[in-house]
């Protein structure tokens, strides 16, 4: 470390809390100067390849120079307006943009300034909408192994152990039915989709008539240890949810803006929900920003007297600075034909990375669109942490999700890069 570097760091440790952190393992913390495309460089200028796009935000890369440029431009126009009463164009555009993108029916977008904020909002807001048509529901149905963030609201209709457990006693209710999935490398279980599927119906058989919303992450449980049920068991089980006369709620805000391989997951699940939460990507990785999109039959039950309305809001609602972002975002999505592209750059990934499929240290390789994990059994418990930081002097931002290790880069990653990350993590695994 420089200077620059160490004062920083100590400076940091004497001010800062980090987030989803024990402080007392921290004895210094990197500083990135700056970053350009998928790499973070130190105030060394060592580079760091960004492997998990920064907590899975950064789509388009650090420093993108066109999105910074919008930004700027918007910046010196206007960056914030009470939304309560005015609108700006930033945000229209940016609106009628995204409705178009989503499927029919969803037409109206509520802004937030992030991903938990958006769930807390979709939550609110079908509660609400029942109760407006005189039913009482206040239960949520969530999958297990499923996150929707770290608020009360949000965090209580996640099922992540770990970030949940010392909050028992504040949350609201939820109830949890199975997820297909395959935990064998830490010995725990394996669920298929019809056992799934069954236990979901004996849920709804006996709690549907007070449930609210279903909460779902399609097609990837990212905090879960990326675990990725298939679009058939999602379409079925959304459409068995539905003919319970229950919201579904799509919580899209890691796998939306192409990470699942589609612009939507929903594209693939063939299935359209009653809401749906977007995030992270929106901004193209850049300002916190979230919306969330629902069908003008949900908006319109909310009409009528002042005491009917959705009386939510946050000061930074459609924040002109993120929505010119987001605007930006949209553009290149639009002009760089980065759906297509990402189809090859992701078969370009496993590619290189097929010398897992068959490692020995190595189980239940996968990969869905712009994400690739495997679990490594050795890597469980606090084996996980010193490889993070054996990874840093790689060259490598790497952050294991307990024993599942994935990649998940922004989509302008080079194929060299993308070479480079694979040799170094096969090397880091042999040495394990
Ligand atoms: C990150 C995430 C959230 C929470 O978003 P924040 O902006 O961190 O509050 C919710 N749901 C999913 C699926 C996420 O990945």
């Amino acid at each position: 470390m420089n200077n620059t570097a160490q004062e920083l760091s100590k400076l940091d440790l004497e001010h800062i809390w980090h987030p989803c952190s024990q402080m007392s393992e921290y004895d210094s913390v990197l500083a990135i100067k700056r970053g350009d495309g998928a790499v973070l460089y130190g105030y060394d200028e060592k580079a760091y390849i960004d492997c998990i796009s920064s907590w899975w935000v950064n789509i388009f890369g650090h420093g993108n120079a066109y999105i910074a440029a919008k930004i700027a431009e918007q910046a010196s126009m206007l960056s914030q307006v009470i939304l309560a009463g005015f609108t700006h164009e930033p945000l229209v555009r940016l609106s009628a943009r995204l409705c178009k993108l989503l499927p029919s029916p969803l037409n109206k977008c509520f802004y937030a300034d992030n991903g938990s904020a958006a769930v807390e909002v979709a939550l609110k807001m079908s509660y609400h909408k029942n109760k407006l048509r005189g039913k009482e529901k206040p239960l949520f149905l969530n999958l297990k192994n499923s996150y929707h963030g770290e608020t009360i609201g949000a965090l209580s209709v996640g099922d992540v152990e770990l970030y949940k457990a010392s909050y028992g006693g504040i949350l609201i209710d939820c109830i949890s039915a199975k997820v297909p999935c395959d935990f064998s490398a830490w010995g725990s279980e394996i669920v298929s989709e019809d056992e799934a599927l069954s236990d979901l119906e004996k849920v709804l058989k006996t709690h549907a008539h007070c449930i609210s919303a279903f909460i779902i992450e399609p097609l990837i449980q990212c905090s879960g240890n990326m675990n990725m049920p298939s679009p058939a068991y999602t379409k079925k089980a959304c459409e068995l949810v539905r003919s319970y006369e229950i919201d579904v709620i799509f919580d899209e805000i890691a796998v939306g803006f192409g990470r699942s391989g589609s612009m939507w997951a929903m594209e693939q699940v063939g299935f359209v929900p009653d809401f749906v939460c977007l995030s992270k990507g929106l901004s193209g990785g850049n300002l916190p920003f979230s919306v969330v999109v629902t069908s003008d039959s949900v908006y319109n039950e909310f009409l009528g007297d002042f005491d009917r309305a959705f009386l939510h809001s946050h000061s930074y609602t459609g924040n002109a600075l993120a929505a010119a972002a987001a605007n930006a975002t949209l553009d290149i999505f639009e002009s760089e034909n980065v759906i297509e592209k990402n189809k090859a750059l992701s078969a370009f990934i496993l590619e290189q990375f097929k010398w897992a499929r068959h490692h020995e240290k190595v189980r239940n390789f996968r990969q869905r669109g712009m994400v690739l994990a495997f679990d490594v059994p050795r890597l469980a418990g606090a084996k996980s942490r010193e490889f993070r930081s054996l990874a840093l002097n790689r060259g490598l931002l790497l952050r294991p999700l307990g024993a599942s290790l994935y990649f998940m880069p922004p989509y302008v990653i080079t194929r060299d890069q993308i070479t480079f990350a694979s040799t170094q993590i096969k090397e880091l695994i042999n040495e394990l």
